[in-house]
């Protein structure tokens, strides 16, 4: 930024030593440019005056010009209000304030004409503005009375300091008029010219004082392109550089572990999906650059199946293997899989977790470091500096959200050459954000399922529904069927919330006594090894029903398990209830998820139990979840480093922005990887600036 966008904003007329250290604290403004670049929220026409005889009650806001009458208090205590009476000449508008009326009554002048602003209520056939924005008509205000007023988001903080939205668009009026002249182009010309886009000084003119609403929509997208391009720009560079530098271990050759493995061992043919990504792995892992490869694919997909092929293309070249998963639970039954898959083939595969004995856990340093030991799974425990490879050729990541950047970076120092990473996630994210969190990834998507799956039927249904259900629920377990019980445990309201499922649990053993039926509990307070057998039992199909709470969330698999019934299922977020229903629906029968709720519903969680009934397609589930919450708030895109910093753009709403924007990134650095070309040299540079002050989340691994 040049000389004067970098002026501490102390120094600019209104604000002062106090409301700058507000400012920094609420806003994190600390310069002219800083303010100049806090956007506002929402846009309010006001070109548009109203006659009083024309408002109606549906109208949003309007504003009016009249004069007052006269003012009254009236009612008591609480209901104390002042009332101003203002005309136009073509009715009456009443004016009401309830609270800071002590400031307001002594500003009331009956002789001048006011421009009034707010939202009208009626009552009993009399229109009001409840806490109306006043401001005088004088003549010389008048051009800037058909304005398109901006809005700034506020907190309680800044109101409470005098910086209400339209003082902080006054900041903005004095800011901009020093910064005129002296804001620079941030995109090279030819940029510009090329996506007919407006300057960045008219840009930021208008995004604060839209000359009109044409030039407003211009202003907002060339800021937002410029944004989002930045990003991709960034993330597409950071690839390329990394291509570069980073050499990846050859995988040149297919051998004996995977052919024999391929023809002999497989006992199922791959869906075409895991066919495809196979191939890009191996296609990847041949290339001689490290693969950082993130496998996106439904519960259900089959990713371990994958995560196998290509650890076996590993062993073939003469290196090692982890894989590495959030919980003990799944750690296990990775091992258990993969043994169940290799048979006897000759490959050897540890766990190694927080309850690994000892005794063991010095044999799978040993072997892991002189290289007897083939594939080492494991939780976390893997992480420690004490576990050191032969070769280490292949980290397989699962249920990547769980784990944070510097995780990985962990395992990579573990080798002199990085191994290939692969990470897989069954919370699909939506294509924008997939694009901007794991832009320097490549992706892989397996979007489908192994054939014969019977689609999940999901229904709703409220509290007085229960005893259909369990009648339902007996009826499944007569089949030889098992069923999961899901309570919500959130951590504000954990004690109530462990009361619930305690309380449920013994409602369900009263209702399924024993020794017809046998139930099992799990949660997060049992011991690790409590927990296990707890699952373990109901894995082996001793209980017919187990009580939990979302521990059994990613990843656990029961394929005799068919109902999946979700208490309170209103308090779930939407990505959550869609993990829940993958539990089930992994074997040949018909399986079912059943949503129970309270009868009263907000707008939101209303709408998710609606996306989780009309839909079992996860990328759909998480583009709605992203249209509920905002981008900023999706699993994974907090824990992955990416602390939203998005000041105009919106993820949910600007995915068209957003591929444009990278298509663009992509023909530039295919033309110019380095951004070496003098065309080429304010992308640079403000790539450097960007590294400097933010978004240097770009680097996952
Ligand atoms: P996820 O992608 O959720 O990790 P899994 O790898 O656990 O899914 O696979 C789910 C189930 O589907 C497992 O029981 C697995 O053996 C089975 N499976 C995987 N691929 C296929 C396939 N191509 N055909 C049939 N079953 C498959
Ligand atoms: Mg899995």
């Amino acid at each position: 930024m040049s000389g004067i966008l970098s002026q501490d904003i102390k120094f600019l007329t209104g604000v002062g030593p106090r409301k700058s250290v507000i400012l920094n604290q609420e806003l994190k403004v600390f310069t002219l440019g800083d303010l100049i670049y806090y956007f506002p929220y929402k846009y309010v026409d006001r070109t548009k005056f109203y006659t009083i005889r024309e408002i109606y009650s549906s109208l949003p806001h309007i504003q009016v010009k009249g004069r007052i009458t006269g003012m009254e208090m009236i009612g008591a205590g609480r209901n104390e209000r002042l009332v101003a009476y203002l005309t136009d000449g073509t009715g009456l508008l009443e004016l009401i304030w309830f609270q800071g009326i002590k400031f307001v009554k002594p500003t009331l002048k009956t002789n001048i004409e006011y421009i009034v602003f707010g939202k009208p209520v009626e009552f009993n056939g009399q229109f009001s503005i409840v806490h109306p924005e006043m401001d005088e008509s004088k003549p010389e205000s008048t051009k800037k009375e058909g304005y398109i007023q901006a809005f700034y988001n506020t907190s309680e903080k800044l109101k409470s300091n005098f910086l209400h939205s339209k003082v902080i668009l006054k900041l903005q009026y004095a800011a901009l008029q020093l910064a005129k002249g002296h804001i620079f182009e941030s995109m090279p010309a030819w940029l510009v010219q090329k996506l007919g886009l407006v300057g960045l000084e008219t840009a930021l003119i208008n995004i604060h004082f839209p000359e009109n609403p044409q030039l407003l929509k211009k202003a907002e997208y060339r800021l937002k392109f410029e944004e989002l391009f930045y990003i991709q720009l960034k993330l597409l560079h950071l690839k390329e550089d990394r291509h570069k530098k980073f050499k990846g271990h050859i995988f040149s050759s297919v051998g004996d572990y995977f052919n024999d493995f391929f023809y002999k061992h497989l006992p199922f043919e791959l869906t075409d999906a895991q066919k495809r990504v196979v191939k890009e792995i191996r296609k990847d892992m041949g290339s001689g650059r490290q693969m950082n490869r993130l496998l996106q694919g439904d519960v259900g997909s089959g990713k371990t199946m994958v995560a196998l092929m290509s650890m076996l293309i590993a062993l073939d070249n003469g290196f090692q293997c982890c894989m590495m998963a959030p919980t003990e639970i799944l750690a296990n039954q990775h091992l258990v899989s993969l043994q169940k898959f290799l048979g006897d083939m000759p490959v050897k595969v540890s766990l190694l977790t927080g309850s690994t004995k000892k005794k063991d856990r010095l044999i799978i340093h040993e072997e892991s470091l002189n290289g007897k030991l083939h594939i080492l799974i494991g939780t976390h425990a893997l992480l420690e500096d004490i576990v050191q490879f032969k070769s280490l050729g292949i980290v397989i990541i699962d249920e990547q959200h769980r784990f944070g950047v510097s995780q990985r970076a962990r395992m990579w120092r573990k080798n002199f050459i990085p191994p290939h990473v692969l990470v897989m996630t069954a919370t699909p994210i939506p294509r924008t954000l997939a694009m901007t969190v794991y832009g320097d990834l490549d992706v892989s998507v397996i979007d489908e399922l192994p054939p014969g799956r019977k689609p999940i039927k999901t229904v709703h249904y409220f509290e007085n529904k229960r005893a259909q259900l369990y009648d339902f629920i007996r009826n499944e377990i007569a089949n030889g069927r098992q069923i999961y019980v899901v309570y919500p445990l959130i951590s504000e309201s954990e004690k109530l919330d462990y009361k619930y499922l305690e309380e449920g649990f013994e409602h369900i053993q009263k209702l399924f006594p024993s020794p017809q039926y046998s139930i099992g509990m799990v949660h997060g307070k049992m011991k690790p090894a409590a927990k296990e057998a707890e699952m373990q039992r109901f894995k082996q199909g001793e209980t017919q029903i187990l009580v939990a709470t979302t521990v059994i969330e990613v990843g656990v698999d029961v394929p005799n398990a068919s109902v999946m019934i979700i208490e309170s299922s209103e308090r779930f977020g939407l990505s959550q209830l869609h993990q829940l229903r993958g539990r089930v629906g992994r074997g040949a029968e018909q399986s079912f998820c059943i949503l129970l709720s309270g009868f009263k519903l907000g707008v939101d969680s209303r709408k998710r139990i609606e996306t989780m009934v009309a839909t079992n397609d996860g990328f759909e589930i998480a583009e709605a979840d992203m249209r509920l919450r905002g981008p900023g708030d999706i699993e994974g895109t907090q824990q992955s480093g990416i602390a939203f910093d998005l000041k105009i753009s919106n993820l949910a709403k600007d995915g068209q922005i957003l591929q444009y924007a990278r298509d663009i990134a992509t023909t530039i650095i295919a033309d110019d990887p380095m951004l070496e070309k003098p065309q080429n040299d304010i992308l640079k540079k403000q790539l450097i600036a960007l590294k400097k002050n933010h978004l240097n989340w770009g680097s996952i691994s």
